[in-house]
């Protein structure tokens, strides 16, 4: 229903931000419009709505925002997975290849039940690092990744097309 307008036309791109050489895809605009987010919510609605979700996990921070939005729509609650360091109580942490050096994500033990399907959001899939990174936390603290809802897929680094040959289910709403 709110299909008139193309993400693309909203997503607002900075070079050499926040270093020379990258060009930056900021989805705050697309956050910043209801029309927006209701169309977001909405596509991955038909991507996963059949399938079996029982929580809606983001990864920090742009993915809280979609991971929110989601839950609210698939009747779900929210998991975090955070930068290391900001998470109480007994956890796991992963560490994943960034362009220089290494990043490391967290996740609450107790946020997920054995046997759980999860799907993982967040804005913008490039190398898929931080993906697989996320997936295997939600795996060896017992859940199953239902899939995963990008806004954004930056094709040419391939993340997604990683994501997609680990047998993951992929969907990104701009290539
Ligand atoms: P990856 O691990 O797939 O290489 O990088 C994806 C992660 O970095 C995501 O958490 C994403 O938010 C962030 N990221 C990388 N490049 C961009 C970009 O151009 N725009 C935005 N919004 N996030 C990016």
């Amino acid at each position: 229903k709110a299909k008139q307008f193309d993400l693309r036309d909203i997503v607002a791109s900075y070079p050499d931000f926040p270093k020379p050489g990258i060009l930056f895809r900021d989805i705050n605009p697309v956050f910043r419009r209801n029309d927006a987010l209701n169309y977001i919510i909405d596509e991955f609605y038909r991507a996963y709505g059949k399938a079996k979700v029982d929580a809606v996990a983001g990864i920090e921070s742009r993915g809280f925002v979609l991971a929110t939005a989601l839950a609210l729509k698939f009747g779900k609650g929210v998991v975090m997975i955070r930068k290391a360091g900001k998470l109480p109580g007994k956890t796991l942490k992963k560490s994943y290849d960034i362009e220089y050096g290494s990043a490391v994500m967290e996740l609450q033990q107790n946020a997920i039940s054995k046997g759980e399907s999860v799907l993982i959001a967040d804005d913008l899939i490039a190398t898929g690092g931080t993906a697989v990174a996320a997936a295997q936390l939600v795996e060896e603290i017992g859940g199953k990744v239902a899939g995963f809802a990008f806004i954004i897929e930056l094709s040419d680094l391939h993340g997604a097309d990683r994501l997609r040959k680990m047998g993951y289910k992929v969907q990104s709403l701009v290539t």
